[in-house]
């Protein structure tokens, strides 16, 4: 064999190599081990979630059957299509009937700080929407569906995996038209060991019939309140004018179920409520009217995450009052109307990067 010539180049690439190999296990090694010595704190605290209660007493089966039974004529959400999904049909949320869709799951670092915390929340997406807005930031999942069939027996190993990883709850996002599938997979879960809170991240609009068979497995909502005028809730959200009101009589039941939402001395969340409200451009969201209905029918420290993310995205531009985004000062005028109502729990988001004054597009409106 010919003798192999080592030049100074490729010394150097090889040594380099080496370092970084060694670098990347060493981190990899104390990132892993860090997780699991944490996913093991997690299970060592006092934290019992609602649902074990329910578990043990057989309850929890008995709730996942009886949501089950109801998407035979399905009414699980405000459209209340009828239609028969335990027999393949399709309503206007477009799940294909009883079949479960999950579009990703992982721990998110991009929620509340209190759901984050230092290990992640444990996020499923689900696939499809009864709302489905114009303006929809994940429309590829909402509206299209993009996602994978996944049995009850895969959503429940979801479960134990975000437990696993070190997450500190499980947040299925956009969860009613799947609430039979989350509560079976939640029973299969709970009896192999999950013991972190469920949070319901929902746009809000739900049945208080549907809420109170929740009750007592959810230990975190996490709802929008997306508008106030029932008219922009019908024509951003597909004929949705219910919206308000179906969504004031909803929050107040989730508030009566799981109360005012109070962080451990860690800092994480493990009950309570958390309302996001989107500053919408052009106050299309009615974003001072939703304030003052929160201070006068919730308790004061009421937890409120005030957004200003709002992009114009997917059909958002076929709307020239909400193709752009809010300026510094729409936003800051939400937080000072949330503060002069006596608000003390708001969670108030950077917007410093906002524009300070109109651009030409807001006076479109
Ligand atoms: S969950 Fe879907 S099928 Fe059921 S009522 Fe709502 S939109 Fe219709």
């Amino acid at each position: 064999m010919p003798e192999e010539v080592l030049t100074r180049r490729d010394f150097l690439r090889r040594i380099c190599g080496i370092c970084l190999n060694f670098a990347f296990l060493s981190s990899s090694t104390i990132f892993f081990s860090d997780r699991k010595a944490h996913s093991k704190t997690l299970l060592n605290n006092s934290f019992e979630p609602s649902y074990l209660r329910l578990l043990t007493r057989n309850e929890l089966k008995a709730k996942a059957e009886a949501l089950w039974e109801i998407m035979e004529s399905c009414e699980l959400c405000p459209r209340r299509c009828g239609i028969n999904r335990l027999k393949g049909k399709s309503g206007f949320c477009r799940a294909p009937g009883a079949t479960l869709m999950v579009s990703g799951f992982s721990p998110h670092f991009g929620e509340e700080r209190c759901l984050v915390g230092y290990g992640g929340s444990g996020t499923i997406f689900l696939t499809h929407c009864n709302l489905r807005c114009v303006f929809c930031q994940n429309w590829e999942i909402s509206h299209l569906g993009r996602g994978s069939k996944t049995t009850i027996e895969e959503l429940a190993e979801m479960m134990l995996t975000l437990q696993k990883l070190g997450c500190h709850n499980i947040n299925v996002v956009t969860p009613t038209h799947y609430s039979p599938h989350i509560v079976k997979a939640l029973e299969i879960a709970a009896k192999r060991g999950l013991r972190l809170p469920i949070v319901y991240n929902t746009s809000g609009w739900e049945r208080v019939e549907i809420l109170k068979i929740l009750d007592g497995i959810v230990d975190i909502y996490l709802p929008d309140f997306k508008y106030w005028d029932s008219e922009k809730a019908a024509k951003y959200s597909s004929g949705a004018s219910s919206y308000p009101e179906l969504t004031k009589k909803a929050i107040l039941e989730m508030h009566r179920q799981v109360g005012v939402a109070k962080p451990a001395n860690d800092g994480i969340l493990r009950r309570g409520l958390i309302i996001r409200h989107l500053v919408m451009p052009n106050d299309v969201a009615g974003s001072e009217q939703v304030m003052e209905w929160i201070a006068k029918n919730l308790p004061k420290d009421t937890y409120v995450n005030i957004m200003s993310q709002y992009t114009p995205l997917f059909k958002a531009f076929d709307y020239p009052e909400i193709g752009r985004r809010i300026t510094r000062k729409e936003y800051e005028k939400v937080v000072l109307k949330a503060k002069k109502l006596g608000l003390t729990n708001l969670d108030i988001q950077g917007f410093q990067w906002l524009v300070k004054s109109k651009s030409k597009e807001e006076a479109i409106s």
